[in-house]
């Protein structure tokens, strides 16, 4: 269209009348379904970039960082650490991850949640994660749980619980509870079976190697 155009302003019209009469028409008509098309075009886009906004904001729910601290108990089992995993989250972000690894780091306090916390601290540049939910696959221990006291930390959610060593469901946390001086809002049970299948696995797994399993969980290092 736009060629036929240029040969008219140049002396090369058409001759046609058909040509001559249409074609304004159709330019005309071409610029309202061009400037529709921009605005439905924009619409889109715009409907594009919140929709992408909003499945991010709906995706990542608890459900989703417990799945990310699942992830991260198999890769500590794949080492050959007992299978716990934690993350720390951060509006809407994870600021520090971790699996439990003493037997790696030669480390007893590397828990999964103190690994988290350590990560944490560091990229945040603070001791202090005050804002910061921890999700762990399995009820932390009285360090753990100490340690998240100390960093101030606002939402616990876990996953199975630890009879022996947890520090709610071993009753400790009713003994020790007059010391703390932040509060901690804790959801327990999260993903609690997948987290407890991956412990059951690895502990039978190792009494069918062999290996003696002394106390259960007792430092993570599976005996
Ligand atoms: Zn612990």
């Amino acid at each position: 269209m736009d060629r036929a155009f240029d040969y008219g302003s140049k002396g090369w019209g058409f001759d046609s009348l058909q040509v001559r009469f249409i074609l304004p028409a159709q330019r005309s008509w071409i610029r309202a379904l061009d400037s529709k098309f921009k605005i439905c075009f924009e619409k889109l886009t715009n409907f594009r970039i919140c929709y992408k906004a909003l499945t991010k904001t709906m995706i990542k729910d608890k459900v989703y960082f417990m799945k990310k601290a699942l992830l991260l108990a198999n890769r500590a089992e794949k080492g050959g650490e007992v299978p716990v995993g934690a993350v720390l989250v951060r509006e809407g972000r994870i600021i520090g991850r971790g699996g439990n690894a003493p037997i790696e780091n030669c480390d007893p306090t590397a828990h999964a949640e103190i690994v988290a916390l350590r990560r944490a601290g560091r990229r945040a540049g603070a001791y202090r994660l005050n804002g910061c939910e921890m999700f762990v696959t399995l009820e932390p221990c009285l360090m753990c749980y100490s340690a998240m006291v100390q960093a101030r930390i606002d939402k616990l959610y876990y996953g199975a619980d630890d009879a022996k060593n947890g520090i709610f469901s071993s009753g400790v946390f009713d003994n020790v509870k007059h010391v703390y001086n932040h509060r901690i809002t804790v959801e327990s049970g999260l993903l609690a079976e997948p987290a407890s299948e991956l412990l059951a696995g690895f502990f039978k797994a190792r009494r069918g190697a062999g290996a003696v399993e002394r106390d259960g969980l007792e430092n993570r290092c599976g005996g």
